[in-house]
């Protein structure tokens, strides 16, 4: 691996690889932690950091002893009490995210934060040069283009965790960044695009699991309660991805992700309902053959890959794949209807500037209301589809103008 990366898999080396892992008492946070202790021999963790679980992060402290830890809140919670102090040391404040992003022993930066507080650490160890293997897909539906800036200004490196886009990825092994032959480069034809640009594919289709309220009616969606609405019916995972399983929103949130990773035209992504959460994606070629990668739904084997792209590591942590035992497998057309922030979404992220990121912060803030109780879960896309009206003209060509067009969006869904 080249210069920038030169840390992470040096021939020869015997070194663990540093990782910083950022929302480390979090669902993602935990999965990395059952990862990396099977394969203490290759990666260490060098820093950590979490939101306000000052118990949580001092837990995963004692166990992995990082040279660097921090507390992204100003106002940490504890069993001690709200007098608990921070230890000696640990950094604090947002800030604590990018100490930790660019700490000079991580060559790879796992971003596990919720939502897009974690799109500064994204940037920051891009910055640096590093891989990310990120969790946060809220980085890349606010910030594509400011990520893939900072990709092609420093050499960075963007390695999806979720587990659809490690699908596309692993289904396209040994085509990222090569051109379609006769077509790219120099002698003519688009330049490839996207942080792992892929030519060669007619269509990307993402599965979704279709949540909890898969099967009810309109109706009956309307009248969802908040314990409804975090029964996952497959994955466990934080509350606020829940939520979005739930409303669809997380597969809008995909698509753009997946056309700011591979490059795809958003007319060449689907969506398609897979109840058993066992084809995590699929890609077709050109030439019309489909491949899709499969297994039961662990979040530890995409962890896995990322770390470990662009090989694989032996691991047998996760549970063996039993075709048999899996049963039917099935396919079904998302109901639209019932889910209108899919759409809102997808249009979103077609319209581009600041729509993504007013997408993204109107979500964020109604996921929040739903969460605390003051608003019910079946008015998100009415709160989504508020906040784009007013704001999705906004300009989105710099961090200053994403930024004020997430406080807009924000502001719209609070007085919704
Ligand atoms: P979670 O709520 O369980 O954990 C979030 C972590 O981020 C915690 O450690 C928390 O302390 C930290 N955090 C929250 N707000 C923060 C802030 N403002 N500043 C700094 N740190 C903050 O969430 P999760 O389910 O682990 O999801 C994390 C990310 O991974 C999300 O972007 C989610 O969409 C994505 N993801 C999760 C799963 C899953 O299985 N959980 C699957 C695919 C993608
Ligand atoms: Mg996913």
């Amino acid at each position: 691996m080249s210069g920038a990366h030169g840390t992470r898999h040096d021939a020869g080396s015997t070194l663990p690889i540093g990782v910083a892992l950022l929302g480390a008492t979090g669902s993602i946070g935990h999965t990395a932690q059952r990862v990396m202790a099977r394969h203490r021999d290759r990666f260490r963790f060098v820093a950590m950091t979490a939101n306000g679980d000052l118990d949580g992060l001092a837990e995963a402290v004692a166990e992995w002893k990082p040279s660097y830890a921090g507390l992204a809140s100003p106002t940490p919670r504890s069993r001690a009490g709200a007098g608990a102090q921070v230890p000696a040391g640990w950094g604090t404040g947002p800030g604590c995210l990018v100490e930790a992003a660019q700490h000079p022993d991580a060559a790879i930066v796992l971003n596990a934060i919720v939502g897009a507080a974690g799109l500064d650490a994204t940037l920051a160890a891009l910055e640096k040069g590093k891989r990310v293997a990120l969790a946060n897909k809220e980085s890349l539906v606010v910030g594509g283009a400011l990520v893939q800036r900072a990709v092609s200004e420093h050499g960075g490196e963007v390695i999806p965790v979720d587990s659809e886009h490690s699908a596309l990825l692993q289904c396209c092994a040994g085509r990222i960044g090569v051109p379609k032959a006769g077509a790219a480069g120099a002698a003519g034809g688009a330049p490839l695009q996207g942080l792992l640009p892929l030519a060669g594919v007619r269509r990307l289709i993402i599965t979704a699991s279709g949540g909890p309220f898969r099967t009810w009616s309109t109706e009956r969606i309307a009248a969802a309660k908040l314990d409804d609405a975090l029964q996952h019916p497959t994955w466990s995972m934080g509350r606020k991805i829940t939520i979005d399983s739930a409303s669809l929103a997380n597969k809008a949130l995909e698509v753009i992700e997946a056309h700011v990773l591979f490059g795809v035209p958003y007319d060449r992504i689907e969506v398609v309902v897979h109840p058993q959460s066992i084809v995590h994606s699929m890609v077709e070629f050109e030439d019309g053959s489909v491949m899709a990668q499969m297994g039961v739904p662990s979040m530890e084997l995409p962890v896995l890959y990322a770390l470990s792209y662009p090989e694989r590591l032996e691991d047998d942590g996760v549970p063996r794949f039993d075709p048999v035992a899996s049963g039917t497998l099935t396919f079904e057309p998302v109901r639209h209807d019932a889910f209108p922030t899919l759409g809102l979404g997808i249009a979103a992220g077609k319209s581009g500037g600041a729509a993504p990121a007013v997408f993204n912060a109107a979500n964020e803030s109604a996921v929040a209301r739903v969460l605390d109780g003051s608003l019910p879960f079946s008015m998100i896309p009415g709160a989504i589809e508020a906040a784009l009206s007013r704001h999705a003209g906004l300009p989105g060509d710099d961090k200053s103008s994403l930024l004020a067009a997430d406080a807009a969006a924000r502001q719209t869904v609070q007085e919704f």
